[in-house]
């Protein structure tokens, strides 16, 4: 892991050299932002481009020149915003920090190594509620942390079991922060906070907070945001592409190696997304699955989200009315909570291969995306809020939180 580590920097500081020795040009730039407006979606995720963010049907994406042609040649109106590269520098304007940190003034975000550390304190404060062990390893080696939170935690109780995700794609830094205040809040509140006391004593919790932890050290390397979303295998792999229901079925991925979305030459041939698929598997006990709740944390746009992906059916193939009701109901009720916008997720764009299809078409359980803060954001930046936020935004998702655990004992539909 530490030679990897010397190889990822002295690529991006070959990177930088590089950039320093060209000069800007008049040329479209490698990555831009551009807005497309409404009614676009579809022929949008079909080209595999990279979509920030949605609102009110404006979609906000990064494209290469040649998608920008292909599409401009669909007949699709894309207005540029920026140059990635302009916008992240504009982000963080000489506010280099050291290599594999955040850059200055966001140190309140956590690397890896701390949140490795936050955790082992967490089970080493709180070893009556908490282990820490992991699902696995990411493509370069780094341990697919696992956290599970209940009382008599060595045991595995007759409890309903809820799961929440993190960082699958390497740039949402913001949602590492979530899954780690979801640790804290209920290890640090057990036996002070009745709620958290009550859930903890009935549930098993199980917390994944970085499931691209390659991805996510290299969007920081080199001591500036690189904007990075897939994993680091070859090109990279979007990892909420790479899931087995339904995988590549339906031109909500791309089966080109260099584009944001692309999917992978397999269901599961990330690493990480088989770590944590195995580890679900695994909690099928006498043939009963008993995992019943899942939220799967990205930003942004301020969504709460629910399957389908792969349809834009209300009710897909493997679920009745009732239930496809109830994924409404709860997620409402949750984005009521946290003043997010709730919609099924293919209702933004069709999507294929992702974790909440894979969760409800293979398991039944009640699963969700949370895109969170920004609401919107002038492309790239959206994805770096600046630590300020870290706390209200996480906090803002406590009574989101308690609804999904709380149905999560409820009977199922
Ligand atoms: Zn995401």
């Amino acid at each position: 892991m530490r030679t990897t580590r010397r190889t990822l920097t002295a690529a991006a500081g070959l990177l930088l050299l590089f950039a320093a020795t060209v000069p800007a040009s008049a040329q479209p730039p490698e990555r831009g932002v551009y807005e497309i407006s409404a009614g676009a979606q579809e022929r949008v995720a079909r080209a595999g481009v990279d979509v920030l963010g949605v609102r009110d049907g404006t979609l906000t994406v990064v494209a290469s020149p040649a998608e920008v042609a292909s599409l401009r040649a669909e007949g699709l109106d894309l207005r540029p915003v920026g140059d990635v590269d302009r916008v992240l520098a504009e982000r963080n304007p000489d506010r280099r920090a050291a290599p594999g940190d955040f850059p200055a003034g966001d140190e309140g975000y956590h690397t890896y190594a701390e949140v490795t550390a936050e955790l082992r304190q967490a089970a080493q404060d709180h070893g009556d509620v908490t282990a820490l062990s992991s699902v696995g390893e990411s493509f370069e080696g780094r341990a697919l942390h696992l956290v599970k939170i209940s009382d008599h935690v060595e045991r595995d109780e007759a409890e309903p079991e809820v799961l929440f995700t993190c960082n699958q794609h390497a740039r949402e830094h913001l949602t590492t922060e979530m899954c780690l205040h979801i640790v804290q809040r209920f290890t640090d509140s057990y036996g002070h906070d009745p709620v958290v006391t009550q859930f903890v004593d009935s549930r098993e919790i199980y917390v994944i907070p970085t499931v691209n932890p390659d991805g996510a050290e290299y969007d920081i390397a080199g001591g500036r945001y690189q904007g990075w979303r897939k994993n680091r295998q070859g090109e990279g792999t979007d990892l909420n592409r790479n899931w087995g229901h339904r995988w590549g079925c339906c031109g909500g991925s791309s089966g080109h190696e260099g584009s944001e979305t692309y999917r992978g030459t397999a269901a599961f041939s990330a690493p990480e997304t088989k770590a944590v698929a195995d580890f679900v598997d695994s909690r099928v006990v006498g043939g009963t699955q008993q995992i019943t709740g899942h939220i799967d944390f990205h930003s942004y746009s301020e969504l709460v989200l629910w399957p389908y992906g792969h349809t834009t059916d209300d009710v897909g193939e493997g679920m009745t009315p009732d239930q496809a009701q109830r994924l409404r109901s709860v997620g409402e009720e949750m984005a009521a909570a946290n003043g997010y916008t709730p919609q099924q997720s293919s209702d933004l764009y069709v999507t294929d291969g992702d974790i909440n299809d894979w969760m409800w078409g293979r398991h039944r359980i009640l699963s969700f995306t949370f895109e969170m803060y920004p609401a919107d954001g002038p492309g790239l930046d959206g994805f770096y809020p600046p630590d300020e936020q870290i706390r209200p935004q996480t906090e803002r998702n406590d009574a989101a939180v308690d609804i999904l655990l709380r149905e999560a004992g409820a009977d199922r539909a």
